[in-house]
């Protein structure tokens, strides 16, 4: 653990990250790890200085998201590992998107990893770490109650429209968009909710692939133990324009 973790309420501590209570009602504070785990957990490593790079990029992202009108939990990024949130009651999935096959959809169902696919996949799985994150149809959701049809509609169509505008964005510095991992929550209003996109979006929780190369550029380098995760993970903040020198 890195030594300069913050004194508020701790929450919660999760794989990659640790919550903090905010200092208004209803915010949060989100602070990055540099721990990084795979295989659900069986695999468990650290990744140094990737909980700053992941609080740039998840704020690039955000921001950007914002600006296209997805309405997302996020505030502002804090210092070099804390970004302040709006709480938001976790919707129990992970929403994959996916343009590529590579992972788990390649050995589920012996489609070659690199197929590029007909069109994007938006697939479910529970987020539940005790039992391995199986795989959800939209009956299942529906049955389990764990979202309502118009919740999982709302989900369909913004994470499509996350999925174009972010390919575009990677495609536009060299680098294929092949999946990636989401998460919605519920923002409690004066006259009910809003689904708004939480969680981060990081080379921890997506596929990123050099056009030129076809390098990985994400947390696969460090499952598949390919070593340069740090430098994989820099370059992309890099082409992100983003700046990683002392002071931000
Ligand atoms: P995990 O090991 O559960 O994936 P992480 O290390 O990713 O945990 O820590 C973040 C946790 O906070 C996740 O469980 C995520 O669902 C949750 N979370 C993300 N954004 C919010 C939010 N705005 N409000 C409440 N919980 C959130
Ligand atoms: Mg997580």
């Amino acid at each position: 653990m890195t030594s300069d973790v913050p004194k508020g309420e701790k929450l919660y501590e999760g794989k990659a990250k640790i919550l903090f209570r905010g200092p208004e009602p209803g915010t949060l504070i989100q602070y990055f790890k540099d721990d990084a785990t795979a295989f659900n957990n069986q695999k468990k490593g650290t990744i140094a200085g990737k909980g700053i790079i992941n609080n740039r990029i998840t704020d690039l992202i955000m921001t950007r998201l914002a600006g296209i009108g997805i309405p997302t939990h996020y505030i502002r990024r804090l210092s070099d590992r804390e970004q302040l949130v709006h709480e938001v009651q976790i919707v129990p999935l992970e929403v994959i998107v996916r343009n590529i096959a590579a992972g788990s959809m390649s050995k589920k169902f012996g489609v070659e990893e690199g197929t590029r696919l007909a069109r994007p996949l938006v697939e479910f799985s529970l987020k539940n770490d005790d039992l391995g994150d199986p795989l959800l149809a939209e009956e299942h959701i529906l049955i389990l109650g764990l979202a309502t049809e118009e919740e999982l509609d709302e989900i369909f169509e913004m994470s499509l429209k996350i999925n174009d505008f972010l390919r575009g964005m990677f495609a536009a510095v060299g680098i294929d968009l092949v999946d990636f991992k989401l998460e919605y929550g519920r923002l409690a209003e004066e006259d009910g909710y809003t689904l708004v996109l939480a969680d981060e979006f990081s080379p921890d929780n997506c596929r990123l692939w050099d056009m030129r190369t076809g390098e990985k550029m994400d947390k696969d380098r460090f499952r598949r133990d390919l070593g340069g995760e740090v430098e994989a993970y820099q370059e992309v903040a890099r082409r992100l324009g983003i700046s990683l020198d002392a002071g931000d």
